[in-house]
C-alpha cells in the first residue's frame, strides 16, 4: 500500500467502490466516469506506478483476467467491440499513478475517442529502433 494512493485504498476496500470481481490479486470495478456504459478498471492490488515497475508473475495473470473479464463484458453490454487502454506516465494521459488497465466496451455510434494520427517512419528508421529495442529484450 503506498500512502494517498486512492485506487490502493481502493483495491484493498479501504474506499467503496463498484467491484465486478475481486481475488487475491485484482480488484475490477467500474470506472466513476464511464466513457461508455461498462467502462471498467482492473487494478492490482499491490502498488505499481506502471507498467514499468510492475513484475512479470502480476503482468502475466492480468493479461489472462483482462481476457475474462472483457468476453464477460461483451457478454453483459452486447458491446460491438472494446478498447483495452492502459496509460503510463502523465504524456501518455496517465492521471491515477497506480497502474491500471481500462476496458471500454464501443458501441456503434458513440462518441468516444482513443485515437491517434498514423505517421511516417523510414524503413531505416523501423530498422534502428526495433534494434535498440531488441537489445534491451
Ligand atoms: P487514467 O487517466 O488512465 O489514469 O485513468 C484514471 C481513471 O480513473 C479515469 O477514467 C477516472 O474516471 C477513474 N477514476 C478516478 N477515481 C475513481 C474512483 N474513485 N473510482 C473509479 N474510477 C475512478
Ligand atoms: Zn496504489
Amino acid at each position: 500500500m503506498k500512502e494517498d494512493c486512492i485506487f490502493c485504498k481502493i483495491a484493498n476496500g479501504m474506499i467503496s467502490s463498484t467491484t465486478i470481481y475481486e481475488n487475491s490479486d485484482f480488484k475490477v470495478i467500474l470506472d466513476v466516469s464511464p466513457a461508455s456504459k461498462g467502462h471498467t478498471l482492473i487494478l492490482p492490488k499491490e502498488h505499481f506506478d506502471n507498467i514499468f515497475d510492475m513484475d512479470a508473475d502480476t503482468a502475466g495473470k492480468l493479461f489472462s483476467l483482462a481476457a475474462a473479464v472483457a468476453r464477460a463484458l461483451k457478454q453483459a453490454t452486447n458491446c460491438d467491440g472494446m478498447n483495452i487502454v492502459q496509460n503510463n506516465g502523465e504524456i501518455a494521459g496517465q492521471t491515477v499513478f497506480h497502474f491500471h488497465m481500462h476496458l471500454i466496451p464501443r458501441y456503434e455510434g458513440d462518441q468516444v475517442q482513443v485515437t491517434w494520427n498514423p505517421g511516417t517512419a523510414t524503413q531505416e528508421e523501423l530498422n534502428e529502433i526495433a534494434a535498440a529495442v531488441k537489445k534491451e529484450l
